[in-house]
């Protein structure tokens, strides 16, 4: 049986983690067995679980490396990853293993930082990846389709966790605009 690697990407609030659960959850119900990991630097609600905006949430595995995820995923069927931006390089070879031992790689991460460039390796995720989805959020200036993440806040580094109070979802032209869109 061939795997597969699919990714869900998308800016801040844009429903990836939303979409992510919702197709796990159908390969619980197809009792499939699955897997989900997410870097460990990502702690901003909970250590274990993955959660979304809207309060679903799944239980996951934190990692450092990227290479841990394979000593876990021996018997799963359908790997899950979230914030996939945030891990290492390596995360490209993982989700190729996986895939290749065929495995569904199911990998959901922001495709663009707060200043609108690619972020990590999505990149090259995207480009070996079978399906890619784009989702988007609601830009919260003028209501249009949201493809960017406006950070609210004035620091330079390109990794500031945070949620609605520092980020809000934008639309190319408002995020273009800045605090000039308000
Ligand atoms: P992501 O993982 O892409 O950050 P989530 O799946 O965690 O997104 O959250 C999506 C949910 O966020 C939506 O269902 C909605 O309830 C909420 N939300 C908050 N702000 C916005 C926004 N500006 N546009 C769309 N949804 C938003
Ligand atoms: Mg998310």
């Amino acid at each position: 049986r061939t795997g597969w690697i699919e990714v869900i990407c998308g800016s801040m609030f844009s429903g990836k983690t939303e979409e992510l659960i919702r197709r796990l959850n159908r390969a619980i119900i197809a009792k499939q067995k699955i897997q989900i990991f997410k870097p460990a630097l990502d702690k901003r609600y909970h250590t274990q679980n993955i959660v979304s905006h809207n309060d679903n949430s799944i239980p996951s595995t934190p990692v450092g490396l990227a290479q841990e995820i394979l000593q876990y995923t021996n018997d799963c069927e359908v790997v899950g990853l979230d914030e996939a931006q945030f891990f290492d390089e390596s995360v490209i070879d993982v989700c190729e293993t996986l895939a290749n031992f065929g495995k569904r790689v199911i990998v959901a991460g922001l495709d663009m930082d707060y200043m609108g460039k690619p972020f990590g390796c999505m990149p090259q995720l995207m480009a070996i990846a079978e399906f890619i989805t784009k989702v988007h959020a609601v830009c919260m200036v003028c209501g249009e389709v949201a493809s960017h993440s406006y950070r609210l806040s004035p620091s330079g580094d390109r990794v500031l966790l945070g949620e609605a109070d520092l980020y809000e979802a934008r639309c190319r032209r408002c995020f273009n605009l800045g605090e000039l869109a308000e």
